[in-house]
């Protein structure tokens, strides 16, 4: 079987974390978050972690090269065979052209890009109430709030506030992104692969509707 990769598109805020890792469980595919791999890096302090701060406590995009390494490295392992769900990447045209490039010499295509549609106003909200666990499992204060405040319900890990979800930079990561990484809506449409979703409705709807659009591609 030809393997398959699902892009998250959207802007911050919008659910794409939410949704890849219920997804990639639902398919049995690996979630490739490159805010994730960033985050792991800065936490390690690796020489890749401290290139990236400065861009991710500003709300700005890391060089496109750093990021196409760092994926291109991620997608060599084994574990990507049977493809991957991608989400926060690519985030500019060059990416997905990067992108386009490496899949093709494996044969491989982006296959379907859920476009996941929130008006700016709930992204402030969302973003502003969102806890993270170290693990990269995601909550919402009020929307999907943990059994117990503050604990992730699957390790028990504390979970905590990110510092670019303040709403200065998620006003400025808002911008960013429909600046560098709107115009790929328009790019995975004239492909035929973008599958626009209502990203309002309940989580469990969402997943519902991207799983359709899945199965449908
Ligand atoms: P992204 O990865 O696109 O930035 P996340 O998946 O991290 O978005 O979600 C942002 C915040 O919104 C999180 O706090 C999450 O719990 C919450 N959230 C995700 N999907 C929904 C939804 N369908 N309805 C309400 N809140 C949601
Ligand atoms: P969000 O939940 O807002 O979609 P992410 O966790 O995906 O945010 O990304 C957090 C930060 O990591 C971004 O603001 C940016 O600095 C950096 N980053 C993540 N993915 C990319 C990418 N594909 N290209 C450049 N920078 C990225």
């Amino acid at each position: 079987m030809s393997p398959l990769f699902i892009v998250m598109l959207g802007p911050p805020g919008a659910g794409k974390g939410t949704q890849a890792k219920i997804v990639a469980q639902n398919l049995d595919l690996v979630h490739i978050s490159t805010g994730d791999l960033f985050r792991e890096n800065l936490k390690n302090e690796t020489e890749l972690g401290q290139l990236a701060q400065q861009y991710m406590d500003e709300g700005e995009l890391v060089p496109d090269d750093v990021t196409i390494r760092m994926v291109e490295e991620r997608l060599s392992r084994p574990d990507c065979e049977d493809g991957a769900v991608m989400d926060g990447f690519p985030r500019t045209a060059a990416q997905a052209k990067a992108f386009d490039d490496l899949l093709s010499k494996f044969d491989a295509q982006v296959d379907v890009v859920p476009y996941i549609k929130v008006p700016d106003d709930e992204l402030v909200e969302r973003l502003s109430g969102r806890w993270m666990s170290p693990s990269g499992r995601v909550y919402h204060e009020k929307n999907n709030p943990p059994v117990v405040k503050w604990i992730d319900d699957i390790d028990g890990s504390q979970l905590y506030q990110r510092d670019d979800d303040k709403p200065e930079t998620i006003r400025h990561r808002i911008e960013v992104y429909n600046q560098e990484t709107a115009p790929l809506i328009e790019y995975y449409r004239d492909k035929g692969v973008l599958v626009e979703i209502d990203g309002t409705q309940p989580i469990e709807a969402v997943t519902e509707d991207i799983m359709q659009a899945i199965k449908e591609a």
